[in-house]
């Protein structure tokens, strides 16, 4: 018999192979210590463990856990270009505007575990992908795990709930009627490209739906996509968390993300037009600047020739990773920003905008 590629088992066996070729995969991962029993090794850090869920009362997260929305506000969510989220919000939880667009976190994730609760229509209407579709996409809209009334709503296996769309059905059908809550409880491991954009390891994506496992550690293909499967584009490595609107008015609660492997600087997308208010070229000495240039959602410092990629760590601190390099812009009395400080390693300077 001939062993189809995207089987369940065979896709169990793919993901063993990359986890064990992948050390980047590994960074998220425990480590194998090769003295055993070692009394030296650090204790595992404490987490009170979250408290679940049920129908009607929303749960704990765990003590670790950023949370992405408690019921309340919309706060730590924007619409896809950095403008205030559309959403409504009621009775403790957000529900998708048809029309408005699709939300995103305003933080950055890479590796990390989500949990995170939705509902489709009591009523449903329409079929197939046409009942109850949204999704929650990891990578800034790149890699979609499908939301879907799936319950006795047949469409194409790949489209249905808890499938990596377009690539991986789920192993199971786990859905419970439209109207109920769910849950996802989903691992996604970020793919790593190297410095010249090739690809090192792929997204590697796991799915709880319900608490029952649908998607074991399946290597994507790339991004998801309707018709065709795009091949991967380099990207950085932390980016927000999306939530789909695709036409129907899905409702989500209680979403938590756990950061996974070593502590990491907080990161965040800010919108275009925040970042242009930056760009421009700044006076360090005689004939010598730093420039600002925004490319795509991403502010590139040019100091001493030298390109470095910044990332936000607040509406107006940025640094790189590659160099210990911080820059903070600071606007005038008019709010106009007409400066920035920057400092390498050490120290700190001023320097003027000039264009
Ligand atoms: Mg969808």
């Amino acid at each position: 018999m001939r062993t189809k590629l995207f089987e369940p088992g065979t896709c169990a066996l793919i993901a063993l192979v990359f986890a064990a070729l992948s050390p980047v995969v590994c960074a998220a991962q425990q480590r194998l210590n090769p003295l055993m029993h070692d009394r030296t090794e650090p204790q595992p850090r404490v987490v009170v463990p979250p408290a679940p869920s049920t129908q009607e009362q929303v749960g704990r997260p765990p003590s670790d856990a950023v949370v992405l929305f408690d019921g309340r506000d919309l706060s730590r969510w924007v619409s896809m270009d950095g403008s205030p989220a559309r959403w409504k919000v009621q009775d403790g939880y957000m529900e998708c505007v048809p029309g408005a667009g699709s939300i995103r976190t305003l933080q950055n994730f890479g590796d990390c575990q989500l949990h995170i609760e939705w509902a489709t229509p009591p009523t449903p209407k329409g079929t197939g992908q046409g009942r109850g579709n949204s999704g929650v996409f990891f990578g800034m809209d790149r890699y979609e795990v499908q939301v879907l009334d799936s319950y006795q709503n047949s469409t194409y296996a790949d489209g249905s709930a808890g499938a990596i769309y377009g690539q991986y059905p789920p192993m199971v059908n786990a859905s419970l009627p439209p109207g109920q809550w769910q849950t996802y409880d989903i691992v996604y491991i970020a793919p790593r490209f190297d410095s010249k954009g090739n690809l090192v390891s792929p997204a590697f994506i796991t799915v709880f739906h319900n608490g029952v496992l649908v998607q074991y550690h399946a290597p994507l293909t790339g991004p998801t996509s309707w018709l065709e499967r795009k091949p991967y584009e380099p990207h950085p490595e932390k980016l927000p968390i999306s939530l789909q609107d695709h036409g129907d008015p899905i409702r989500y609660r209680n979403i938590w993300v756990r950061e996974l492997g070593p502590p990491t600087r907080k990161e965040l997308t800010l919108p275009r037009a925040l970042l242009d208010t930056y760009a421009g070229v700044y006076e360090r000495g005689r004939n010598d600047t730093i420039e600002i240039a925004r490319h795509g959602d991403q502010l590139v410092a040019t100091l001493a020739k030298v390109r470095f990629p910044l990332f936000a760590e607040s509406e107006t601190k940025f640094f790189a990773k590659t160099v210990d390099l911080e820059i903070e812009f600071i606007k005038d009395a008019q709010g106009k920003v007409d400066r920035l400080v920057y400092s390498v390693g050490e120290g700190a300077s001023t320097c003027h905008k000039i264009k």
